[in-house]
Formats: C-alpha cells, structure tokens, sequence
C-alpha cells in the first residue's frame, strides 16, 4: 500500500492529475470497511486528503453554506447556526452511525460512496445542494440531483476531487427527513425520505428506492400542484414513475414501496 499526505489541495489536485488511479481517502469509514478481505485494495495508492486544511470544516458565505470536503458530520452538529438554519443535516448527523463515525465521516465521502441507503446525500439534495468538483484543469459546479449517473456511479472525471458542497440559504414551509431501519441507531436506511417545501414547491428524494439516491419528479409534481392526496395509496402510481425499488438483505422491494408512500403521506398530511 502506498500513501500520498498532500499538505496543500493544489498538491492534492497535482497527485491526481498524475495518477488518477489514485484513491482519494477522507475519514475512511466506508474505504476501509471492507479493507481485511480486499487484498487488490492493498495493492493500490491512497491520496489522505486528512492534512488538507483547506478542505477543513464550514462557513457561512454570500447565501448559501460552504461545507469543505474535509468537513464531518460533527462539524455539522457542533454549529450552532448550522444546526438552526439546515435542520434536516442535522437530523442526518445525528442518525449517521455513532459517534465514532460522526467525528471521521464526511458528507463529500458520503456523495462519492455513492450508496443508494447514504444518509447525508439525500438531505443535502433535499436542500439543493452543489458539489464542486476540481482538477488542475479548472472547477465546475454540479447540482447534486444530477451528478449520479448510476449505481455508486458518479458523472466526475477520473482527474476531479471535490472540494467543497454549497448548500443555498433559502426559507423553507416544511422540513422533514425520515429513516426507517432495523433498529433506530446504528443502522443502514432499508427506506427513507428526505422532505422540503419551499412557497408550495415540493422536493422529495427517496433512499434505498432506486440504484441511487434520488429525486422523485412525479410525486413533487402532484403534491405541489396536484389534487391533494386522501390517503398513502394516492401517491402510489407515482411513487412508481419515479422509483424501481429491489428485494435486498435489508428488505424487499413491496415493503419499500408502501413504506414510501406511506412516509411521504404523513408528511404531506402533517
Ligand atoms: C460502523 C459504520 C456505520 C455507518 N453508518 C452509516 C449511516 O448510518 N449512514 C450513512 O450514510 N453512512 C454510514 N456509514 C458509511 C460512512 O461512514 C459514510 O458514508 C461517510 O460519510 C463516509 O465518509 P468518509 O469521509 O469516511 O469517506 P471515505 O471512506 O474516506 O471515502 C468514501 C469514498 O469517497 C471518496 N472520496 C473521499 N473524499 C473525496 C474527495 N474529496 N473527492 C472525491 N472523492 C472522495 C473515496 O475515494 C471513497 O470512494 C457507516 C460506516 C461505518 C463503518
């Protein structure tokens, strides 16, 4: 196993540009998981982007919120005027793992995972956020409702890294983010729901629902400006133009349709 510490994101950016085999690390919770029985793993290169102090927690900036790619869920939690004005991140933070994973985890390694059931993207989409992506060629911004392009694939050039999420600083009608799992700690999304409402406009992004996390287009549609729902069986027909659950070891595909639409009712029924 080979490591690069960059100390500067400009070193960083040149490691990459170099040789973009090279596999970015943040808090490694989800790199090195898997990382006892992966012997390939071994064999490659690691970018620790740990000492990058740019890439460092988050500020307020010209209307919107600046989450560095270094930035944890912690950062999130510990800041007062975070937790206020972006409730639903931190109801994600609190619910991502324990502790232990909270303090090393980072929303930019939760995006570039890429996991259909991941906790901080959807609430991050929810609130449309972007991803800036950055190479030695230049940066480009990327809503987050369009940088998957598949499973755990994401629409990024081999020589990007991200540098940071910019969340808008908007007033919101209704707030809200569900998980449903095993248990209520500890536990990975068998189905979940990230919810705004903003001047009677709805965003509805579903978890574990479909091959990413993602948006859900005919459901915003009907309940910003359909007739309103009278019960959760409404919301099928268009729980299924928008979604294609699966039968998984976490659940099956019936349940995570019906808990869906049931989850999205009670909250437009709120
Ligand atoms: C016990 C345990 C419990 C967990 N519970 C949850 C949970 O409840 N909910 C949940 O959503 N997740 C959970 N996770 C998964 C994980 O903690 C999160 O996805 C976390 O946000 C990953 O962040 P990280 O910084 O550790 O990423 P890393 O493991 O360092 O990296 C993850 C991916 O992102 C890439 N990457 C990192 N930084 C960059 C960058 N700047 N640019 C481009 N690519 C980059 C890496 O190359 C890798 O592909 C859990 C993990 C563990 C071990």
């Amino acid at each position: 196993m080979k490591v690069i510490r960059p100390w500067t994101f400009a070193e960083a950016l040149a490691a990459k540009a170099a040789d973009t085999e090279v596999v970015p690390v943040a808090g490694g919770t989800d790199l090195w998981v898997h990382w006892p029985q992966n012997l390939a793993a071994r064999a490659r290169t690691y970018l620790d982007l740990t000492a990058v102090g740019e890439l460092r927690g988050l500020r307020f900036d010209e209307g919107e919120l600046v989450i560095g790619a270094g930035a944890t869920y912690w950062d999130v939690l510990r800041d007062p005027a975070c937790v206020e004005r972006f409730p639903l991140l931190a109801a994600a933070a609190r619910q991502v793992g324990a502790v232990q994973i909270q303090t090393r985890g980072t929303w930019a390694g939760n995006i570039a995972n890429g996991s259909p059931a991941a906790d901080g993207v959807p609430v991050l989409m929810a609130y449309g956020a972007e991803v800036l992506l950055v190479s030695t060629r230049g940066e480009r911004r990327v809503p987050l409702d369009e940088l998957y392009t598949g499973y755990r694939e994401m629409a990024a050039a081999p020589d990007e890294l991200i540098r940071s999420i910019h969340v808008p600083l908007r007033s919101y009608d209704l707030e809200r983010f569900e998980k449903v799992g095993a248990r209520r700690a500890q536990t990975i999304a068998k189905v979940g729901a990230a919810v705004t409402v903003a001047g009677g406009t709805w965003c509805v992004v579903a978890v574990s629902m479909a091959p990413t996390v993602r948006r859900c287009p005919t459901l915003e549609e009907l309940l910003s400006s359909g007739p309103a729902p009278v019960g959760p069986d409404d919301l099928l027909p268009a729980v299924d133009a928008d979604v294609s659950p699966i039968d998984d070891i976490r659940s099956t595909a019936a349940y995570r349709r019906n808990v869906f639409a049931r989850i999205v009712y009670a909250i437009a029924d709120s």
